[in-house]
């Protein structure tokens, strides 16, 4: 079978499921299994697909037939400006999580080497960022799941920060280390009736443990705010990802807490995304 064919098949395939890019998506998967860039392969369409090459075709094209999200089947995912893997352990990297990126950025002067804790670290995404960024800064990064801690262990070496971050596997419950300059974190803060109305990509195949934040939303959030108040140094910064909907009850548990709000920012869909903080005392 030529590319061109199997091209075709693929799309049709595809489509049956309703899947949102389906040229997109089959151009991928045909070009993670041969091994050639995308645009190799649309500019040479007639060249002769092996037939073991088929079989492995079908079998990544019938789990995006299955809604799995391309960063699973193809093995990572683009976030700022590193790629980082990613498997079914692991929260696919979101550009909405960039502006939490953008935001920490400006509270950390480049020269400055500064301590940082990444709660809920995940894929590693965050925290590989911003040390690639702000090489002098050294940082902690933890995640109830191990296998979660597996796949940032692995992203950080790929991006050579394996000196620099210190992975542990651990509740930020259970956590006793203190004097951090600056804690991130994006939390599972999903509520119990919107994770019911997600896309079937994400709920069939995301971690529930990366997405959920129990009944209300707020459980991890607000674990994160009263620990946080520990593990900062005074005039620490707490830098939060939140759901588009949690930006007032968010500030209701910070203020209560004695932090100071610096700011309130938006994603690239215009929605309440990021907030920084200050542990005053
Ligand atoms: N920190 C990771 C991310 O931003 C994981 C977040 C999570 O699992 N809730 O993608």
């Amino acid at each position: 079978m030529i590319y061109n064919e199997i091209l075709k098949k693929g799309v049709n395939f595809l489509k049956k499921n309703k899947i949102e890019n389906p040229y997109l998506d089959t151009e991928l998967i045909l070009s993670k299994i041969t091994n050639k860039k995308r645009e190799e392969i649309l500019l040479n369409t007639n060249n002769k697909l092996k037939n073991k090459d088929i079989t492995k075709f079908n079998k990544y094209l019938f789990r995006r037939y299955e809604k799995e999200p391309m960063a699973y089947i193809l093995g990572y995912k683009y976030f700022w400006k590193h790629k980082f893997l990613t498997n079914k352990s692991v929260l696919i990297p979101r550009p909405d999580t960039e502006i939490v990126i953008e935001e920490t950025l400006k509270y950390l002067p480049k020269e400055n080497s500064k301590k940082i804790l990444d709660v809920g670290t995940g894929s590693g995404c965050i925290v590989v960022s911003i040390l690639k960024e702000r090489p002098k800064c050294n940082a902690t990064a933890i995640d109830i799941s191990k296998n979660a801690i597996n796949v940032a262990k692995t992203n950080a070496k790929l991006h050579q920060l394996e000196n620099k971050i210190n992975f542990i596997n651990i509740d930020i419950d259970k956590y006793k280390s203190y004097n951090y300059d600056l804690i991130i974190s994006n939390p599972p803060y999903i509520n119990c009736i919107d994770l019911n109305r997600l896309d079937d990509d994400i709920k069939l195949h995301e971690p529930m443990l990366a997405l959920s934040g129990g009944f209300d939303g707020f459980r991890d959030l607000k674990k994160v705010i009263i620990k946080s108040k520990k593990l900062l140094k005074i005039n620490g910064k707490l830098i939060l990802e939140i759901g588009h909907r949690q930006k007032n009850q968010c500030l209701k548990i910070l203020y209560a807490n004695g932090y100071y709000i610096n700011q309130v920012s938006k994603d690239l869909s215009g929605k309440d995304r990021c907030i920084v903080s200050t542990k005053l005392q």
